[in-house]
């Protein structure tokens, strides 16, 4: 199977007044393409970072990240934005929907400004297959957090992507809403092969992935397989 990332070797720090703070050091992993893949570990411990160096959201002190074929630790910010808007879709704990846009215009929206053409029939279609069919006009705080995920779920599949990172997606949502939420991403997973990378610190979610990265430290401490769905 081919590998949508490959991470070789990725160090990262930050500043913290006058010094250097190694948040990851010697990251080396891959993930197959159409996988399903969680990366855990305590808070603090580099996930949300290691995310952002993985979706090309930001860039590595060192090591090199090859995603969707790309030496994405080469490219400058634009040209990394070029390949997240074609190939990458992202989920938030926060979901952070435009509250000022209906449901449909949060799906639409980032369509149209990518040039798409039938933006709002496509957006239809997308927030049919999450089940919210009847929820088109509204409002972010008319519904309830699930529903909100779900529309975030439909604007993150709505550039068709090659892989998709979920940063803590049910960490806003009780446990039943959480696993609805997640089931529908697995679903999405199979239905469309999106590879698809979450970060939890729910060891369940992580034991429904295919792939388990633990992090500690800012380091790797195992890899492992998950019992899966
Ligand atoms: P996790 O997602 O596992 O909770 P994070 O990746 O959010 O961990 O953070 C790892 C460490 O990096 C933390 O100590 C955090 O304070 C630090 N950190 C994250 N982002 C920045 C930043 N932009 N500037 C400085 N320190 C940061």
């Amino acid at each position: 199977m081919a590998k949508i990332l490959n991470i070789q070797q990725v160090a990262k720090s930050f500043k913290g007044g006058t010094k250097k703070i190694m948040v990851l050091n010697d990251i080396t992993f891959e993930i197959e393409s159409g996988d399903t893949f969680s990366i855990v570990g305590p808070s603090g411990s580099g996930k949300t970072t290691l995310l952002g160096l993985c979706a090309g959201l930001d860039r590595p002190d060192s090591g090199t990240i090859i995603l969707c074929g790309e030496d994405i630790s080469k490219l400058n910010e634009d040209e990394r934005a070029g390949l997240r808007n074609q190939k990458v879709g992202f989920v938030f704990q926060d979901f952070q929907l435009l509250p000022t846009l209906t449901a449909l215009e949060n799906v639409a929206v980032p369509l149209e400004l990518q040039g798409a053409k039938n933006a709002k029939s496509k957006a239809m279609e997308l927030l049919d297959k999450v089940g919210l069919a009847d929820r088109y006009d509204h409002y972010p705080s008319q519904l309830s957090g699930g529903e909100q995920q779900r529309v975030a779920v439909a604007r993150a599949f709505s550039n068709n992507p090659d892989i998709l990172f979920a940063d803590e997606p049910t960490g806003n949502l009780d446990v039943t809403t959480g696993e609805n939420v997640v089931e529908l991403l697995f679903n999405l997973n199979k239905e469309l092969g999106t590879t698809l990378v979450i970060v939890t610190h729910d060891l369940e979610l992580a034991q429904k992935t295919q792939k388990i990265l633990k992090l500690k430290g800012g380091t790797i401490v195992s890899q492992e397989s998950g019992k899966q769905w």
